[in-house]
């Protein structure tokens, strides 16, 4: 057998994230029974919430052992939406959680500050205009990145806050339907990550193109990631996110521990 070959490269990584250089962020919300799960109308059919049940404890079930059975819908908490969640994505190739190619799962990523605006109005949509100011400040998103709408939504803890739903459904930022597929031709991106509910505004059923992210994201073999948190932790330009969700046979999706390489 030949000696492996090596020049460094990964031996660096690991020595910056260990030794300094390299910070990892966890940009996951925490499994548990208050999770938010995306509520539909009655009429459709429902995604279930996370829930554990405990197989045993160093008990009489189990002395030496803990551990859990668990169940959720595929898009619970913060998850990964493959390409065939949407039907516009349903008949492209590697289209599913167990097929899209694994370097998919590593990507830049582009952090596009939106506080300010979401605090004012729950109904805010990322611009165009808003992320052509983003790029004079910070140069242009390098093709193969996500683009990552911060709002610091996550930070409301109270489900019934988080969700914002009335009689007139939910009320959540997200990206303008113009936004979608300029981010797709003119910047050729991996994905939109955000930390709402879902990566559409609240109101994107009511668009000329109804849920434009899901449509043409997934339409175009794009993903997307959303109930993202620390995005706040986070620069504008300089991370790597990595985004592997389950490998479920023909999945549209799972919950993902969503980790980011920053450069300090
Ligand atoms: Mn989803």
């Amino acid at each position: 057998m030949s000696k492996r070959r090596s020049n460094g490269l990964l031996n660096s990584l690991l020595g910056a994230i260990t030794g300094g250089g390299v910070r990892v962020v966890d940009l996951t919300m925490t499994l548990d029974q208050k999770v938010p799960t995306i509520v539909l109308p009655p009429e459709l059919g429902q995604s279930w919430p996370f829930r554990l049940e405990e197989i045993s404890r160093y008990d009489h079930r189990g002395p030496n052992t803990y551990w859990n059975n668990m169940s959720c819908g595929e898009h619970t908490g913060t998850h990964f939406d493959a390409p065939i969640h949407w039907i516009s994505g349903k008949d492209l190739p590697d289209n599913a959680t167990d097929t899209i190619p694994p370097e998919m799962f590593l990507a830049h990523a582009c952090v596009v500050d939106c506080t300010l605006e979401a605090e004012k109005d729950p109904d805010y949509l990322l611009t165009i205009q808003k992320v052509e100011e983003w790029e004079e400040e910070n140069g242009k998103i390098p093709p193969r990145s996500w683009l990552v709408m911060r709002t610091d939504w996550s930070m409301k803890f109270d489900p019934v806050e988080y969700l914002n739903l009335d009689d007139t459904g939910a009320h959540t930022p997200g990206p303008h339907m113009d936004l979608v597929p300029w981010l797709i031709e003119e910047r050729d991106v991996v994905g939109f990550g955000c930390e709402a509910v879902g990566t559409d505004a609240g109101q994107a059923q009511h668009f000329n193109i109804p849920f434009p992210c899901h449509h043409l994201m997934h339409g175009h073999g794009r993903f997307g990631l959303p109930a993202l948190t620390n995005l706040d932790k986070l620069p504008p330009q300089g991370s790597l996110f990595i985004t592997p969700p389950l490998k479920i046979r023909q999945g549209s999706g799972s919950p993902v521990r969503v980790l980011a390489l920053v450069e300090e």
